[in-house]
C-alpha cells in the first residue's frame, strides 16, 4: 500500500455508519418476534427485505434448506461469503434492557435471542451490504454473497447446505459471533451428532397381566442409565446430553408400549464424535434387547468441529487492531455493572483469567484480544455448524463484543442485552472489521491465494470427514417433523 492509498479499514468505516440504523433496527425486529430452528420464516422475511432494499438478488431455500437463503450482489471472481444466522432459543424470553429475569411483555412467544442471533445475521447482512457497495463505487469485479443460515441452535442448518452445495463456489467465507469478547481467535468448538431413539413395546394392563407386557419406558430408562455409565469412559471433553420427547403415557396402570429419547454426542473431532455416538447406539440396542422391545434410531443432524484459517485471522486482527475496540461509553458501562452484580458467582472472573484480562478491566471490554496462539487455543466444550463451512471453505469468524464479560451463553442476561445501545454498538463495529477483511480478499489476490494455499494443504493431509449421512434431508421436509 503506498501512503495516498486510504485502508480498508477507512474505506468501510463511513459506509457501514451509513447504513447502520437500517441494521440495527432489523437486528431489533428480529430479537422481537424470536423464532426457533427450521421455523425462521417471519426473521428470513426480515433479512430478505432488508436485503432488497439494498438491491440484492435473492435465491430461496439455499442448498435445498428450508428458511435459508442467499442474497448477492456484483459478479464474477472471486466469491466472498458472509454468514448470518437469525434463530432464538426456547424458554428464554425476557424484556429488553432489564436488570433482573423478567418475560418479555410485549412478546407473545417463550421463546428469546439467548445467543444474539439477530444481531449476528444483522452484523453479517450489514457487512455484506457495505462491501457490495464500496465494491460497487469502485469499479472492482467480484461477487459479495451473504448466507442466511437457518437452525444453527441444536440442528446444524449450515451443515445441510454444505451438503445441497450452497458453498461450491466461494473462495472464502466471513462470519462473527455476538460475544463478551471482541476477539479474531477462532476458538475450537466440539464436533456434534444427534438422533432419536424410539422404543415399540406391547401394551398390556400393568396389574392383570404384566406378563404380556413390554415395556418401552423401561428402555428408555434403561438407555440412560446404562449411558451415564458409559460417562466413565469417554474423554473429558466429551458431551453426552439427552431428552424424553416421549415417556410413554399418563396411565401407569398401562404398561407404555412407546418412548422415544433424544441424544446429543459432542467430541473434538467428527471421527471421535462418530465413535462416541456409535457406543451410544450399543447402549439404546442394548436397552432394548433387555426389555424385548423394539428400536428405531433417527439420525437427526450434525455438525463438524471449526478448522481455523490463520492468514485470514491475521488479516482481521489487523483490522480489528486499526479500528480498535468498541467505544463503549458510560452509560454502557454502568447499565453494564448493574447486570454484572446479578451473574453468577465467579463468572465475570473466570471470563477473564481465560482470556487474560485484567481483573479491573470494565465490564464491557473495549479492547482487542490479541491473536491467541493456535497451540494454546482452549477448547470449548459448545459446538457450531461454521465447522461445515470452514471444511469447504476458508473460513474466518470474529467475536463482536455485544454483552458484558461473563455473560453465560443461552441465558436471560444475554437476552436482555440483545437491543442495548452497546450491543448495536458491538454489532456494528464488527461489521467494519468483517467489511474490510473482505474488502481485502476481494482485492488482493495473493491474500486470498496464501488463504487458500493454507486451506489446501489442511484439506489435503485430512479431508472433511461429512458428519451427516449421504441424502439426509433437513428434519423440517421429513415426514417426521415436528416443530420444537
Ligand atoms: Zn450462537
Amino acid at each position: 500500500m503506498t501512503t495516498t492509498e486510504i485502508t480498508s479499514i477507512a474505506a468501510i468505516t463511513p459506509i457501514v455508519d451509513d447504513l447502520a440504523p437500517r441494521f440495527t433496527r432489523l437486528s431489533d425486529e428480529i430479537w422481537a418476534e424470536p423464532e426457533l430452528r427450521w421455523e425462521e420464516h417471519a426473521s428470513m422475511a426480515k433479512q430478505i427485505s432488508a436485503a432488497e432494499e439494498y438491491g440484492a438478488r435473492i435465491t430461496r431455500a439455499a442448498g435445498g434448506v428450508p428458511t435459508a437463503f442467499t442474497a448477492e450482489w456484483g459478479s464474477g471472481s472471486p466469491v466472498i461469503g458472509f454468514l448470518g444466522e437469525y434463530d432464538a432459543l426456547a424458554s428464554l424470553s425476557q424484556e429488553a434492557g432489564a436488570t433482573e429475569r423478567r418475560p418479555d411483555p410485549d412478546s407473545g412467544s417463550s421463546a428469546g435471542h439467548g445467543c444474539h442471533h439477530n444481531l449476528l445475521g444483522s452484523g453479517s447482512l450489514l457487512a455484506a451490504v457495505a462491501t457490495a457497495q464500496h465494491l460497487a463505487a469502485a469499479g472492482l469485479p467480484g461477487t459479495v454473497r451473504y448466507y442466511g443460515c437457518p437452525a444453527e441452535e441444536g440442528a446444524a442448518g449450515k451443515t445441510f447446505m454444505v451438503a445441497g452445495g450452497a458453498f461450491e463456489d466461494v473462495d472464502a467465507a466471513v462470519t462473527n459471533h455476538p460475544t463478551p469478547m471482541a476477539s479474531a481467535s477462532q476458538w475450537k468448538t466440539l464436533a456434534y451428532a444427534q438422533a432419536y431413539f424410539r422404543f415399540r413395546g406391547l401394551p398390556s394392563h400393568a396389574g392383570a397381566n404384566p406378563q404380556h407386557g413390554r415395556s418401552a419406558l423401561d428402555a428408555a430408562e434403561l438407555m440412560n442409565v446404562g449411558v451415564n455409565f458409559l460417562r466413565e469412559h469417554m474423554e473429558d471433553t466429551d458431551r453426552i446430553h439427552y431428552a424424553f420427547i416421549d415417556a410413554g403415557g399418563p396411565s401407569a396402570n398401562v404398561v407404555q408400549p412407546s418412548a422415544e429419547l433424544y441424544y446429543i454426542v459432542r467430541s473434538p473431532t467428527v471421527a471421535k464424535m462418530r465413535t462416541l455416538y456409535e457406543r451410544v447406539v450399543k447402549v439404546g440396542q442394548g436397552a432394548a434387547l433387555m426389555t424385548e422391545t423394539e428400536i428405531e434410531i433417527e439420525f437427526d443432524g450434525a455438525c463438524a468441529e471449526v478448522l481455523p484459517n490463520l492468514v485470514l485471522e491475521q488479516r482481521m486482527q489487523a483490522n480489528f487492531e486499526e479500528l480498535g475496540g468498541v467505544p463503549f461509553d458510560d452509560a454502557d458501562q454502568e447499565y453494564g455493572r448493574v447486570l454484572s452484580a446479578g451473574l453468577p458467582d465467579g463468572a465475570a472472573e473466570s471470563m477473564k483469567r481465560m482470556l487474560g484480562l485484567p481483573t479491573d478491566s470494565p465490564v464491557y471490554f473495549d479492547g482487542v484480544l490479541p491473536l491467541a496462539p493456535p497451540a494454546h487455543r482452549q477448547q470449548m466444550t459448545g459446538s457450531t455448524d461454521v465447522g461445515d463451512v470452514s471444511w469447504v471453505t476458508p473460513t474466518v469468524q470474529m467475536g463482536a463484543g455485544t454483552a458484558i464479560v461473563g455473560t453465560p451463553g443461552h441465558s436471560w442476561q444475554m437476552v436482555a442485552q440483545g437491543k442495548t445501545p452497546a450491543a448495536h454498538k458491538g454489532m456494528v463495529h464488527g461489521a467494519k472489521v468483517m467489511a474490510a477483511t473482505a474488502i481485502d480478499l476481494l482485492t488482493e489476490p495473493e491474500l486470498l491465494a496464501a488463504a487458500r494455499a493454507e486451506f489446501e494443504e489442511i484439506i489435503a493431509l485430512t479431508p472433511y470427514d461429512k458428519p451427516l449421512p449421504d441424502g439426509l434431508v433437513p428434519p423440517s421436509l421429513r415426514p417426521t417433523y415436528r416443530p420444537a
